[in-house]
């Protein structure tokens, strides 16, 4: 148990619904193994709750939240300042108190980005192929974008979506072009990707039979493309299962997840946050609800 203190400073998540948020479990480790007087909490917050909320946190002198659904665009109305990755992203997930108030980022693009700067790749001649035009597939656009892709290709299943995503891109303070297109153009593309990452929830714990490529699809994939999946339950998932018996390089979303949060935590602690232990708290947590 956290020692709580007179001095005790708050940290915490908003969102509706909250309780399958994985964020206390890996800040309140890091926080544990940084000695420090904080403590980081789950708030559920309703939509028509918000503006008294965060009023409510600045009162009791909070010291900075995340965000989740349904309220990362929402609270933009809220913030003072807010990040170009985030205005680009069009969603904020980590806000904290300044003299003028809060100001707002997105650390998922930081999170993203992370397991692949390990790679030694010359992004420069990387076609990335992006599956599915949501909220986190935003986030990896710019991701691929800071990284330096030669081009950055959406595939989504909507076609007046897909438009829409693409034109949103032009109210971006980051100068991003995005290829859009269909379902059907998917065996072509995949053909050509350097990296394929999926944004979908296809695959995702109970559905782990499925994949947003099959495997017909897949053997047309280069042997030495990534192939990136933001899903971590299961571990690994179909569709990693496919691209790696291609000879490709998987990696799956929990060190997005963990860097998301590192990238966060630092940001509010000023200092490094313990990534490892994040990432073994979230494993030993992952391990017991499965
Ligand atoms: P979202 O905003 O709802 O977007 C989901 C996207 O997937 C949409 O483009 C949607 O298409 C598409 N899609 C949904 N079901 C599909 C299906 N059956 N076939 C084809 N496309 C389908 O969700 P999100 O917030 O972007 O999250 C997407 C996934 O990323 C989730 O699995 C989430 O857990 C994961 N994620 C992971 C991290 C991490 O840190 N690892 C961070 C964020 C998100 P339509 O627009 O046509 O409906």
């Amino acid at each position: 148990m956290p020692k709580i203190t007179g001095k005790t400073k708050l940290l915490g998540v908003i969102g509706d619904p909250i309780e399958h948020s994985l964020s206390p479990v890996m800040h309140n480790a890091a926080i544990a193994k940084l000695n420090l007087d904080y403590i980081y909490l789950p708030f559920p917050i309703k939509a028509q709750d918000l503006q008294n909320a965060i009023a409510g946190f600045a009162a009791i002198g909070l010291q900075g939240f995340s965000i989740t659904i349904p309220h990362k665009q929402a609270i933009i109305p809220f913030l003072s300042e807010i990040s170009d990755i985030a205005q680009s992203v069009g969603a904020v997930n980590t806000v904290w108190r300044t003299e003028t108030g809060w100001s707002g980022t997105n650390t998922d693009v930081a999170g993203f980005i992370a397991p692949l700067k390990a790679y030694n790749w010359d992004w420069s001649q990387t076609t990335a192929v992006i599956l599915g035009n949501g909220g986190a597939s935003r986030a990896v656009v710019v991701g691929c974008y800071q990284l330096g892709c030669k081009s950055i290709h959406i595939v989504g299943r909507s076609w007046e979506k897909l438009q829409q995503f693409q034109e949103s891109w032009l109210n971006s303070p980051l100068p991003i072009t995005t290829n859009i297109h269909p379902d059907s153009e998917l065996p072509e593309l995949i053909s050509q990707a350097d990296l394929l990452v999926n944004t979908t929830p296809v695959g995702m714990y109970p559905h782990i039979a499925e994949s947003p490529v099959n495997l017909d699809i897949m053997t047309r994939l280069k042997e030495t493309a990534i192939v990136y999946d933001l899903i971590y339950t299961p571990k690994p998932t179909q569709f990693l299962k496919y691209a790696t018996k291609q000879g490709a390089t998987g990696i799956d979303g929990l060190e997005m997840l963990v860097q998301q949060g590192a990238a966060a935590l630092e940001i509010w602690l000023q200092q490094t946050p313990p990534a490892d232990i994040m990432r073994q708290s979230l494993q030993e947590y992952l391990k017991g609800e499965s």
